[in-house]
Formats: structure tokens, C-alpha cells, sequence
């Protein structure tokens, strides 16, 4: 079922932009043989999510010389995934394909994943063959990609890699989420049917640094732990019960103490460390539902996801 607001066999590229002018001169003249190669029609739509430096500048350039490059701005910063839900509210494709600015997706891969569209497949996922990123970076998704499995049952191998396919169906439902906090590959793929996920290369960043700082980075992992599972707050539960009955045992072995070898008073040091162990559960535990009670609580305001000030181009 397409919805009525779907262009059949058209293809749009959503491509978020936070200060990347570096990169902008490179991605266009690699992006738009790729697309005129697919013989069909389409779109690239760009998010200027509030950049401060001349990205909007020339992204509007550029939606002026070529029909169908067309640019969303937006009036601030809302993260690369608002900025990309922005977006799609401005497509009409068929099938929409995302891509990040700074040339570390290639576009060359974009028509390996429309053949999967019209093999049938709702949601192309996508797995960095040989990701070229930093160990830290490596390492912190590699952790990221188990846990998630693990607590949300979702079977992806790789949720980093923002190069991706949805079908318009899983576009249009996405739109209708309103999530204020989001991670768009676990969001598509809760609705997909028919999902797939195929190897793609991975290059270094052309220009510029990365975009995320580790407390952005921490953020948006919070995003997708909380968004998708309330195992964290259930395992939290879990580890209380544990301390609490560790407590306990350790009381009784205390007293068993006292009776056989008298009353221990060496033990203090001891005892502050058990405590500090206790608080620190107990902290990251309000923590943990600070973290549910927060995205709630902007849940229920109900204030705009992000603010589109004006959609540039065709
Ligand atoms: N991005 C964005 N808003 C942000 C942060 C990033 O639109 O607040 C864009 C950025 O311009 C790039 C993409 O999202 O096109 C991926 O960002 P980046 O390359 O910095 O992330 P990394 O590859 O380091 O994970
Ligand atoms: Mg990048």
C-alpha cells in the first residue's frame, strides 16, 4: 500500500548537513551522476540542521542551479536524527535513502540499495565492511550494537551506519511517530516487514571533524537504550533486589561474627567501601530513571521536534 503522498519509482536522499562547508563542494559532483544513473526519478534533500558556518549559503546555491536538489532549513540545531525526521517530511519518493555529508557513506553504493528496494526489501540496513573510524569510535559502537541486541531483541549488526534505504510506507509511518528523542535505523525497524541488511564501504571523513562529542555521543546512545527498551530500568530493579539480598547475607554473616569472634571493629573501612558501592547503584539507578522520566516529560509538552524556517528549491 503506497501512500497517496508517494511518488512510485521515485528515489530522495536525505542528507543531514551540521557545519560541513568543507565537505559540501565534494558531495554534489559524486552524488548527482549517481542519481542521474539510476534512470528514474528523484531528489536530494538536504537538512541544514542550524549550522553556523556558510553550509545553508551554499546548500541554497546549489538547490538554485540544479532542479531537484531542494534544502530544508532548519531555525536551530535539533541532532542528526530530528534533523533527518525533518527531512522526510519534505520527500516524496518511493524509496528514501539516507546519507551523511561528509562523504564517509559513498554515493556509489546508493544503487546497490535501491535493487534491494525492488527486490521486495522495506528497510535496507547497511554494515561498515572496514569502517574507517577511530578505535575508541570502533569499540564504543561495537559495545553499543551488542547491548542494544541484546536488550531490545532487535537484530541489526550495525546501527551507526546512517546510510540507508526505507520504503515510503516506513517513511509515512515514522512521520506519525512524534518521538521527541529518536534513533531512526531502530525506529524503521520496528515497522519494517521485510527488512535486509547488505555490506557497504566505508571511507574516512573527507573534511572537517566529526560532528558528535563524546557527551553528544553518550546522549544519542541514551536515545536509542531508552527509546527502544525498558530492560535498563528492569535490570536495575533487578540489581537492587541482588544488593539488597547481598546485604542481608552479609548482616548475617556479620552477627555470626560477633557471636563466635566478637564485635569487628577493623571492618569501618570495609564498610565504606561496601557503601560507596551502594550509592554509586543507587545513583546510577535515579539516573537511569531520570533518563526515562526526562524524555517523558518532553514527550508531554508537546513542543514542535524541530522548526522548519523554510524549504529552499524545486
Ligand atoms: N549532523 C547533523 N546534526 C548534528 C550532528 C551531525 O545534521 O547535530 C550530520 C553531519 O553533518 C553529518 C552526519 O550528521 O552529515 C553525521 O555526522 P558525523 O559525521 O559528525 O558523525 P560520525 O560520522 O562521526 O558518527
Ligand atoms: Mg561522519
Amino acid at each position: 500500500m503506497a501512500a497517496p503522498s508517494a511518488d512510485p519509482r521515485k528515489v530522495s536522499v536525505v542528507i543531514p548537513v551540521y557545519n560541513e562547508e568543507a565537505n559540501l563542494p565534494a558531495l554534489l559532483p559524486r552524488l548527482l551522476p549517481v542519481m542521474e544513473g539510476l534512470g528514474r526519478p528523484w531528489e536530494v534533500v538536504f537538512v541544514d540542521d542550524g549550522s553556523r558556518d556558510r553550509s545553508l549559503e551554499i546548500l541554497k546555491a546549489e538547490a538554485a542551479l540544479h532542479p531537484g536538489v531542494k534544502v530544508v532549513e532548519l531555525v536551530r540545531n535539533a541532532g542528526q536524527h530530528m534533523a533527518i525526521m525533518a527531512a522526510f517530511t519534505a520527500t516524496d519518493g518511493e524509496y528514501v535513502i539516507t546519507l551523511d555529508a561528509d562523504l564517509q557513506n559513498p554515493p556509489e553504493e546508493i544503487p546497490r540499495l535501491v535493487a534491494e528496494m525492488d527486490g521486495g526489501h522495506d528497510v535496507v540496513g547497511t554494515i561498515r565492511a572496514k569502517r574507517k573510524d577511530t578505535f575508541f569510535r570502533k569499540a564504543a559502537s561495537r559495545l553499543v550494537n551488542r547491548t542494544t541486541a541484546a536488550i531490545t531483541g532487535m537484530k541489526l549488526n550495525d546501527y551507526g551506519c546512517m546510510l540507508r534505504g526505507y520504503h515510503r510506507d516506513v517513511v509515512d509511518v515514522m512521520n506519525a511517530s512524534e518521538e521527541v528523542s529518536t534513533f531512526i535505523p531502530a525506529l524503521a525497524q520496528q515497522y519494517a516487514r521485510r527488512p535486509v541488511e547488505i555490506e557497504v564501504a566505508h571511507e574516512e571523513r573527507k573534511a572537517g571533524e566529526s560532528k558528535y562529542s563524546l557527551y553528544k555521543l553518550i546522549r544519542l546512545n541514551f536515545d536509542l537504550m531508552t527509546g527502544f527498551s525498558v530492560v535498563p530500568l528492569q535490570l536495575f530493579t533487578l540489581l537492587g533486589f541482588l544488593t539488597a539480598l547481598w546485604g542481608v547475607g552479609f548482616g548475617v554473616f556479620l552477627l555470626a561474627r560477633r557471636l563466635v569472634v566478637g564485635a569487628e571493629v577493623e571492618g569501618v573501612f570495609t564498610l565504606f567501601a561496601l557503601a560507596f558501592v551502594v550509592m554509586g547503584i543507587l545513583m546510577a539507578g535515579i539516573g537511569i530513571v531520570g533518563e526515562y522520566v526526562g524524555r517523558i516529560y518532553q514527550q508531554v509538552r508537546g513542543r514542535p521536534r524541530f522548526l522548519i524556517r523554510k524549504v529552499h528549491g524545486s
